[in-house]
């Protein structure tokens, strides 16, 4: 979104740095000198501004970017608007009939996971078996022959992570699943998709590790690596559900929230999660988001208002290169250029954090008057839930945070809990890998409950925690 550019020549201390900066030379020099005796700087090409944000980085204080009123910046898109629409514009939230009878359903998390991708779209799945995301791939192998979509056993987990980034710029809807090990060997895929900004999904039914571990035991021991994985630094949308309803309904958010910010979106999952079979309730219409192409425009940020660029698929005859390497909005490679690098890092955090809040999505419990606050993610939610609520009836001021969006982590749901807990619990299905980031956020008493086992956190065991203090 183009912004109003200010300085404020009291504050302005001559360094220069925004005339060396600005990627557009937006600022110059004046011929007037200041109170402190050197030239003022002036914003002497503002239609240029591309928001980028560098000038308000790097000054001390003195420029400020407001955005415009709504009224001026509707006036701008509209007219980029006009001078784009020659061809045909796609995309954008629908509804469509759910490809199941709407109803209750006995199914299992894997099961789960396959009929919400259909749901949502999907039409394409490359993966290699891995215990315990098998029947994922199974499944998928069946619905996508009874469904006309385009299923691939892949010759490893390298291989299925790309062919779904190829699908999606062939305009399917693409996912992959995996485990542990697999999901290791797809960190680069991912980075590719941060960086050419490709929609998939990755689900990580997650098993207990490192390496091949126990293969059919359950553990939460991949979530940093969802959010960290990858080298480049950028942000990751991971989603942890801990029931199958919540499995098939965030399959579903998965799909969407990646056509909608072009990213690659993490689900995880589990090795008890997977198998568990419950009740799920499938309405008769899905609110799909298919990704939007506006026929002209450019295919990568950064954008103006770190928006989500257009995109085309192959065939559309744009002309776009789609590269792994520092691009232009067109994909122009630029390979040296630090304003570039350094511009394209930015908006690919941007383009997430700027939708933060919307990101936030937690189960709570008896926060209101919580003195101890358990934080727990997935599976082991399930266990926390029950510990609390047995604590509460023994007269304990417990409560629990869930959060269903790991990442972006809700920092300022947790820092605003501060106002009555004063500790907080993370118990884990690992060594403790979330205790970290708790732990970042709030200046509190944060406690570790590492189980690295391979089971699932028996119940009694938090709530001889809370009650007794004993781990
Ligand atoms: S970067 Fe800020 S402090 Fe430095 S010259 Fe520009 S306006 Fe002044
Ligand atoms: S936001 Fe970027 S383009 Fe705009 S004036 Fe500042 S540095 Fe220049």
């Amino acid at each position: 979104m183009p912004r109003r550019i200010s300085i404020n020549h009291d504050l302005c201390r001559g360094c220069n740095l925004c005339l060396e900066m600005c990627p557009k030379q937006v600022f110059q020099e004046s011929s007037e000198i200041g109170a402190a005796g050197f030239r003022l700087k002036q914003v002497a090409l503002p239609d240029e501004c591309t928001a980028c944000g560098l000038c308000e980085l790097y000054c001390a204080g003195a420029i400020s970017l407001e955005p415009l009123p709504p009224e001026e910046f509707a006036d701008i898109m509209a007219q980029e608007e006009r001078r784009t629409s020659t061809g045909q514009r796609r995309g954008g939230w629908k509804e469509v009939d759910s490809l199941l009878e709407p109803g209750r359903y006995f199914m299992a998390g894997n099961e789960a996971v396959v009929e919400a991708a259909l749901a949502a779209g999907c039409e394409f799945f490359a993966g290699y078996p891995i215990t315990p995301a098998n029947e994922i791939l199974e499944g998928m192998s069946r619905r996508m022959g009874e469904t006309g979509g385009r299923f691939i056993q892949a010759e490893d987990e390298i291989a299925s992570v790309y062919m779904i980034l190829g699908a999606s710029w062939a305009g399917l809807k693409a996912f992959t699943a995996t485990s542990g090990p697999g999901f290791a060997l797809m960190q680069e895929g991912l980075s590719l998709a941060d960086m050419a900004e490709i929609p998939c999904v990755i689900v990580n039914v997650q098993r207990a590790g490192p390496s091949t571990g126990q293969a059919t035991r359950p553990a939460a021991m991949d979530m940093r690596e969802a959010r960290y994985g990858s080298h480049g630094g950028v942000q990751r949308i991971v989603l942890y559900p801990d029931s199958v309803q919540e499995v098939f309904d965030m399959t579903i958010e998965a799909f969407n929230l990646a056509e909608r910010f072009r990213t690659p979106v993490i689900l995880l999952s589990d090795g008890y999660l997977s198998h568990l079979a419950e009740k799920v309730a499938v309405s008769g219409c899905v609110k799909v988001f298919d990704r939007i192409y506006v026929p002209g425009r450019p295919a990568f940020g950064p954008t103006s208002d770190s928006s989500v660029p257009s995109m085309p698929r192959f065939g559309d005859g744009e002309n776009v290169v789609a590269t792994g390497s520092t691009h232009d909005v067109s994909g122009k490679r630029s390979t040296t250029n630090p304003t570039v690098q350094e511009n394209l890092v930015f908006y690919l955090n941007r383009k997430i954090l700027e939708h933060r809040e919307e990101l936030v999505d937690c189960e709570e419990l008896f926060l209101d008057d919580a003195e101890t606050a358990v934080v727990a993610f997935g599976t082991v939610g399930r266990s926390a839930k029950w510990a609390v609520k047995e604590a509460r009836k023994l007269g304990r001021r417990v409560g629990l945070l869930r959060p269903r969006i790991v990442y972006p982590f809700p920092s300022q749901r947790i820092k605003e809990l501060c106002r009555t807990v004063n500790q907080f619990v993370v118990p884990e299905m690992s060594q403790g890998q979330m205790v970290h980031v708790v732990s970042e956020k709030v200046a509190r008493d944060v406690v570790s409950l590492p189980q690295p086992n391979g089971q699932i956190i028996d119940p009694r065991r938090i709530l001889k925690y809370l009650v007794e203090g004993v781990w």
